[in-house]
């Protein structure tokens, strides 16, 4: 793999750029972005070797694309059309159902490999990128019988090289699952931020009053409403059913307390402990 092509160089891209390219000094590590401010920012800080643009995507052995997933939708057709007969292209939107149908009549199709890397933090842009995001954390690759097996092993071993693990999904069992341990996570950190905020009007007062607990559970409030949108909105009618149990799980919480059945409470919250042992080992 000589030329690999970067489309969204921000927390996913950049952070991919980095630790291909230290286990292969010697690829071209080209960047595309929509913002010229962007594509200078990731030459500084030496996550790409050049800029480039759409129509170079030619001479690429692989993309990978990283931009929000309404973007990603509008533009991986464009990209299959361009990409050469050997030529591999990565997605690594949060969302992989509406991914997978715009391309499921492509005729370069078995080009294309849908994959979720579960990394990330709250921060975005090219500054956000670091190296080792990808260690030991899970890849979650979307029909993976679509693509040329060629291709898939070429895939692999750029993921297993990275130290990521990985594991294979349809995309409709993937939006359902992931609404439940990523995008409702990150509503009701949203909500909570919210909540507080609306009631300290005084900004000093969160500031003096909140611990380490509120600051961890609202962690996720900081993340980018531009890369969040899109994913709610293809992930729409999955998010709305959490969102239901969730909101029920809090009514009931709420008429526990109104009846002051605190015993109740007491074993709602021991029963939800046993959390610590199914995410025992995620960092
Ligand atoms: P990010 O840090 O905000 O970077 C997004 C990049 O996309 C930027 O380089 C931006 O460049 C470009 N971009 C933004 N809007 C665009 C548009 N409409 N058309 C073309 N390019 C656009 O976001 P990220 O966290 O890396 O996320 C990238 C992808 O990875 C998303 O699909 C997201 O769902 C997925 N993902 C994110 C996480 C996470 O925790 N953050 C985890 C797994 C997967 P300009 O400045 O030039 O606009």
């Amino acid at each position: 793999m000589k030329n690999i092509y970067m489309i969204g160089i921000g927390l996913i891209g950049g952070s991919f750029a980095i630790d291909i390219k230290k286990n292969n000094p010697d690829v071209v590590i080209h960047g595309i972005s929509r913002k010229d401010e962007t594509l200078n920012k990731a030459l500084e800080l030496n996550l790409i070797d050049k800029k480039a643009t759409l129509d170079d995507i030619e001479n690429a052995d692989l993309v990978i694309v990283s931009i929000p997933v309404d973007a990603t939708v509008k533009l991986l057709p464009t990209i299959l059309d361009k990409i050469s007969e050997d030529g591999l292209v990565i997605d690594a939107g949060s969302t992989k159902e509406a991914i997978c149908k715009v391309v499921e009549h492509h005729p370069k199709r078995r080009n294309f490999l849908a994959c979720h890397p579960i990394a990330g933090t709250e921060n975005s842009g090219p500054t956000a990128a670091i190296s080792g995001l990808y260690v030991g954390k899970t890849n979650i690759i979307c029909e993976v019988e679509k693509t040329t097996f060629k291709l898939q092993e070429k895939a692999l071993k750029l993921f297993m090289d990275i130290g990521m693990r990985i594991r294979y999904m349809d995309p409709v069992s993937h939006d359902k699952h992931i609404a439940y341990v990523s995008h409702l996570s990150h509503i009701s950190s949203f909500m909570l931020g919210k909540t507080v905020i609306d009631k300290a009007k005084n900004e000093r007062d969160i500031f003096d009053m909140a611990g380490s607990g509120f600051a961890s559970t609202v962690r996720l409030a900081k993340s980018s409403p531009a890369m969040w949108t899109p994913i709610f909105k293809q992930n729409k009618e999955n998010v709305i059913e959490t969102l239901e149990e969730y909101i029920n799980n809090l009514q009931q919480f709420k008429e526990l307390m109104q009846k002051d059945n605190f015993s109740e409470i007491f074993n709602e919250m021991e029963n939800t402990n046993h959390i610590k042992q199914i995410l025992n080992g995620i960092k």
